[in-house]
């Protein structure tokens, strides 16, 4: 078993797909190593390549904001995302970079044992629940997988283009919280 530290060191030499060749640098995620909540984004734009953090754009701060509009501090939370390079052009990662980075998620997310996984967004829903899953019809309901209770919700950028998502997007962050706590009082 691998720290955090180790895994993160092994990401950062990652050649595995072709999204290697353009990144500054690989984003491996952070926050706090034993959170209890984890987000799960798509994969890095162009301030997180050229950062190393995931969610440092104008998505992110709407991320932040969201977290912190249910109680917590960014840095009690772990951010992290499905692939860990930039697409180029911010396209959406390829089937086949997903498999290839997939398996340092789950490596992470053994290591952080979370309870609770929120999935921001298509990609990450698709990555993690189901390769059909749709987030417009399917959103805002627990999903629970091997001992983790899965939120899946829009991704915060989707918010900024259509901002009729917010509100769905608010109630599912409210039932992260409510879950929570029921979490931590059992
Ligand atoms: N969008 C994502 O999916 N992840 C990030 O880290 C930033 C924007």
């Amino acid at each position: 078993m691998y720290t955090l530290e180790e895994l993160k060191q092994i990401t950062h030499k990652c050649r595995r797909c072709r999204l290697c060749r353009e990144r500054n640098n690989v984003v491996f995620g952070e926050g706090n190593p034993e959170a209890v909540i984890m987000f799960i984004g798509e994969g890095p734009g162009y301030n997180e390549d050229v950062m190393g953090r995931p969610f440092v754009g104008a998505a992110g701060k709407l991320l932040t904001k969201a977290i912190e509009g249910i109680g917590f501090k960014r840095e009690e939370i772990y951010i992290a995302n499905i692939v860990k390079c930039r697409p180029p052009n911010n396209r959406n990662p390829r089937e086949d970079e997903i498999n290839a980075c997939i398996p340092y998620l789950r490596w992470q997310v053994k290591i952080i044992r979370p309870k609770i996984i929120v999935c921001l967004g298509a990609v990450s829903a698709r990555s993690i629940i189901d390769k059909n899953f749709s987030i417009t019809r399917e959103r805002g309901i627990w999903i629970e997988r091997k001992g983790y209770f899965i939120m899946p919700t829009f991704h915060p950028a989707a918010l900024l283009r259509d901002v009729k998502k917010k509100r769905p997007f608010w109630e599912d962050m409210k039932k992260v919280r409510e879950k929570y706590y029921e979490i931590i009082s059992d």
